[in-house]
């Protein structure tokens, strides 16, 4: 059972190489807090969990942060009195299945929901960054030989698409509000403002020009699996599997994203996979076929 993790190693583009010298570079794998960055300018990428939380802290600290923005599903902590995670478990979202979801490729890829644990329980969503005074920048889609960044031009549509997907889920949410009697009882339907885009915001960034002390690579972790000899690796380095049974006989996968069901990445949503995949196992054994 290969349960060696899903987020060893931070993921970096490869243009991460074309950062110029004079800019250091964290991920957040090796952030630990601002003590380790410079002053001056930071640009963090990536604003899902950990990005949107670094470039708070940063900002927070007197930096002045650019946030890159690509694909990110925002939503809000508290929704009608009740945490978010509370109302995805009761409504039955974690419980999703992997094979009744259209595209589990791409479930598989989705990043994590942009939610920050605090004593406050505020939301931390990319207006609240923009409050503190962060600014956001597109998608980071290359670096120039010469070190200059470019930005998608598709900031606005990423925020419009998490703007639709978080209204999606709090219909859901609604729904079964509803269905399951619980209207009287918990606070009113809401729906948090739009995220606010600039009309023009920048699309390139000279990093060679002091603006930017710093880059913190929030863009993702991968496992590790250098040390695996077998052929059972996709092209994008993972397990091919099917909920966890993976393509060579007797290998079984436990901890990816969506292994088994939404929620197989979180720590309680381990044990159904693992009753699921002991199932799959000890019937494997019984067969008495082990090489
Ligand atoms: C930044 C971040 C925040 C998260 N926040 C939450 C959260 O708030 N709530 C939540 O429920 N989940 C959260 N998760 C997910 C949660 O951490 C994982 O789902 C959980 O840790 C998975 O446990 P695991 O045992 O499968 O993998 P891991 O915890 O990654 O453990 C894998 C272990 O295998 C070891 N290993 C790797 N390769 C080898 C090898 N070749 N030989 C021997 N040992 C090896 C590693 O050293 C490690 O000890 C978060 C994840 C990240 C990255």
């Amino acid at each position: 059972v290969l349960a060696s993790g899903a987020c060893n190693i931070a993921r970096l583009p490869d243009f991460a190489a074309r950062v110029p010298p004079s800019v250091a570079m964290l991920t957040a794998q090796s952030y630990r807090n601002p003590g380790q960055v410079a002053d001056g300018g930071v640009m963090v990428v990536g604003a899902s969990s950990s990005g949107t939380q670094i470039a708070q802290e940063l900002q927070r600290s007197g930096r002045q942060v650019t946030l890159s923005v690509g694909e990110h599903i925002r939503a809000p902590r508290i929704y009608r009195g009740r945490d978010l995670e509370w109302w995805m478990d009761a409504a039955g979202v974690l419980d999703e299945r992997y094979d009744e979801v259209d595209d589990i490729r791409r479930a598989r890829r989705v990043p994590s929901l942009q939610l920050a644990g605090t004593p406050d329980r505020t939301t931390l969503d990319l207006n609240a960054l923009l409050d503190r005074g962060v600014r956001l920048v597109g998608r980071l889609a290359g670096i120039t030989e010469d070190g200059k960044a470019q930005f998608a031009g598709s900031l606005r549509n990423m925020c419009a698409l998490s703007d639709l997907k978080m209204a999606r889920l709090l219909d859901l949410i609604d729904e079964w509000a509803r269905d399951n009697g619980l209207d009287a009882t918990v606070g009113p339907p809401e729906r948090p403002p739009p995220t606010r885009v600039e009309d023009n915001p920048p699309l390139g960034l000279d990093l060679a020009g002091g603006a930017i002390r710093t880059i913190i690579w929030a863009s993702g972790y991968r496992p590790d699996y250098s040390w695996l000899e077998l052929p059972v690796l996709d092209r994008w380095g993972h397990v091919r599997h099917d909920g966890g049974v993976a393509d060579q006989p007797g290998l079984y996968l436990m901890g990816m994203q969506f292994l088994r069901r939404r929620k197989s990445a979180l720590i309680d949503g381990a044990g159904d996979d693992a009753r699921d995949l002991s199932d799959h196992l000890a019937a494997y054994l019984r067969q008495g076929s082990i090489p």
